[in-house]
């Protein structure tokens, strides 16, 4: 009933988004006045009598995007469990990840950084997002904080190919090959495996072009809506005109939240930092931007 409801609320501003034509968010005004109005509505929604004691989402019943201090004392869910593993054990690609799991049904989301080894403030985020795990209430989290571990360790963009185009491009769909690179194919086996809801890949970049945005995939409205959403809280606490965060549609041919999103339907954001803010302020803002995801979809 609550998910149906949201479900109808949430199509409906979207509708309405895409009939004002503000897809690119070049209009923040509206865009900004799209979002409190989807967040009035859901809050009165949340406040209906009965509306939290759906039996079917009993203590996972999403709250208001930002509103975290909002959480009901006496029903603190037991901390998610979280289990390191290796992909590639024993390849000079070897690298770490995460699986955090809340015990409680809810979206599978994966947060991936370091696909490019240079750029410090993806890395730092994932690191944040590991001390955070215990907040997780519902679903799973599925974190790969050093994807290009080479490029990682060498501070490098990449050791040899861009490791961010090597990921299938669709063709016809369900006949995509799997990646020639192995740490790729590694990458694209473990979302085939966890077959995320949503995937979000962490960029931290030198470009004035795909600096502070968030970007996502143009045929995804759940992905614009919440790309939307993301940088409208983000910009909240940024007064300065060139710090915040735009948003757009349209991710590169071969990246991996481009592939995921054609070939296994996960919702795909990236979301880019510009390196001319300081490594905390960039950080604290990717990784603020997943928690915001986060309790965004119900899950803390
Ligand atoms: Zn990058």
């Amino acid at each position: 009933m609550a998910q149906s409801l949201l479900t109808l609320i949430f199509t409906g501003l979207l509708l309405l988004a895409q009939t004002l034509g503000i897809q690119t968010g070049t209009e923040r005004k509206t865009v900004d006045d799209l979002i409190s109005a989807f967040h009035d509505l859901r809050a009165s929604f949340l406040e209906e009598p009965g509306a939290k004691s759906d039996a079917g989402n009993a203590g996972t019943a999403p709250e208001s995007p930002g509103a975290q201090d909002g959480r009901a004392a006496g029903d603190q869910p037991a901390a998610a469990r979280v289990e390191r593993r290796v992909l590639g054990a024993g390849e000079s690609w070897e690298t770490a990840y995460y699986v955090i799991d809340s015990g409680r049904s809810g979206p599978v989301v994966m947060v991936v950084a370091g696909l490019h080894g240079d750029e410090p403030a993806a890395l730092l985020a994932a690191e944040r997002l590991i001390e955070q795990a215990g907040e997780i209430t519902a679903g799973q989290v599925v974190l790969l904080p050093e994807a290009n571990a080479p490029a990682v360790r060498a501070r490098k963009a990449h050791t040899g190919a861009d490791l961010n185009r090597a990921f299938p491009v669709e063709t016809v769909r369900g006949e995509a090959p799997a990646p020639q690179e192995p740490a790729a194919a590694a990458i694209w086996q473990l979302v085939e495996e966890h077959r995320p809801d949503w995937l979000v890949d962490l960029h931290d970049e030198s470009s004035d072009v795909t600096g502070q945005t968030v970007v996502y995939h143009e045929a995804q409205p759940e992905a614009a809506w919440a790309a939307q959403a993301m940088a409208g809280h983000l910009n909240e606490a940024l007064d300065e005109a060139d710090t915040a965060f735009r948003t757009a549609g349209g991710l590169p041919s071969g990246s991996l939240a481009r592939a995921a999103a054609e070939l296994f339907d996960a919702r795909a954001l990236v979301v880019e930092t510009h390196r001319r803010h300081s490594l905390a302020a960039r950080s604290e803002w990717l990784a603020d931007g997943v928690m915001y995801l986060l309790a965004y979809l119900g899950m803390r």
